[in-house]
């Protein structure tokens, strides 16, 4: 367990003097506006900065949904050296958002001396092409832009494994598990498991087109490569969490686990899986 010191005590692990710089990420709108300003003031008061770039930042903060927790990380360049922090601004239950915008106690408490705790997130990496390598911290999808499907050659390390036809796969990491890969009927995982899971988006099966026709999870061990069959109508798309890569001519993708992980603050008692509770039971 670690704890949010207060400046005053010395050696604090988390938020020492030199690390109180907390960088705002959001999407203006008057009602959102309205309640920064005592957020702000909130910060100022217990002896936090706010800066106005996210590079001077130790500390940054996503206010929205998951949507916009995802689109920080991906906008800051999945920091290591930071610690994230979501604030859903509606009455929702954001698998990434551990507080709430109006609820200022807790964020007091948090930023006092509560007891808070650090939790790592996987990340997952695809590399298109052999070429560029993007980061995702919720899902890497693989689809067809056309009505036509794709047709996948799936290896897992050095084994052929599989070769699907269909609309497309999706690699979602734990976090991940509960977005996409959810509604596609994946397991929700534990994200204190390094690990990533492949789904299938309506495969083809018959003599010629094999699936496992269910869900499988991979070690972060594992390499997964994706090749994909060059027929000359073949259109995928790469989802990276909310963002789509429409590269020209994908030959293949090669997905493994980041050594990179997210931080994230939460508080003691509010585990993964009580908001998988909150959210969806
Ligand atoms: P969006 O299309 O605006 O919203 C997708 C919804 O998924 C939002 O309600 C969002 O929550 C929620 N969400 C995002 N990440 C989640 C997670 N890890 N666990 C549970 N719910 C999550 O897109 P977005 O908000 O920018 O999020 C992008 C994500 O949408 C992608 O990473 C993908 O997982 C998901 N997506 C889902 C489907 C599907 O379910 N069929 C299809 C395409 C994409 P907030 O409202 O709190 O932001
Ligand atoms: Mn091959």
């Amino acid at each position: 367990m670690i704890k949010w010191q207060h400046p005053l005590h010395k050696g604090g692990f988390i938020v020492s003097d030199q690390r109180r710089n907390l960088f705002f990420y959001y999407h203006p709108s008057h009602e959102l506006d309205e309640k920064l300003t005592p957020l702000f003031q909130l910060a100022s008061d217990n002896d936090f900065n706010v800066v106005n770039e996210s590079k001077e930042a130790n500390i940054i903060i996503a206010i929205g949904g998951d949507g916009t927790f995802l689109q920080a990380v991906r906008k800051t360049g999945f920091r290591q050296d930071c610690l994230y922090v979501g604030i859903r601004s509606h009455n929702e239950a954001g698998l990434y958002c551990d507080f709430d915008i109006d609820d200022h106690d807790e964020m007091i408490a948090a930023m006092k001396n509560a007891e808070v705790e650090v939790r790592r997130f996987p990340v997952i990496e695809a590399t298109v092409n052999g070429e560029s390598t993007y980061q995702c911290l919720n899902e890497c999808s693989v689809r067809s832009t056309l009505i036509k499907s794709i047709v996948v050659d799936v290896h897992i390390d050095d084994l052929h494994f599989e070769t699907f036809r269909g609309d497309g796969l999706v690699i979602a990491t734990p976090t991940g598990s509960t977005a996409y890969n959810k509604s596609v009927n994946g397991a929700v995982v534990d994200p204190k498991l390094p690990c990533f899971q492949v789904s299938e988006l309506a495969s083809l099966n018959n003599n010629r087109y094999r699936t496992l026709g269910s869900s499988f999870i991979l070690s972060g061990e594992r390499t997964l490569k994706l090749d994909v069959r060059q027929d000359g109508n073949d259109h995928p798309v790469i989802g990276m969490d909310n963002e789509a890569f429409s590269i020209r001519n994908i030959r293949d993708v090669t997905i493994k686990l980041s050594d990179d992980v997210i931080k994230t603050v939460k508080m003691k008692h509010n585990t993964y899986w009580d908001r998988v509770k909150r959210t969806f039971l």
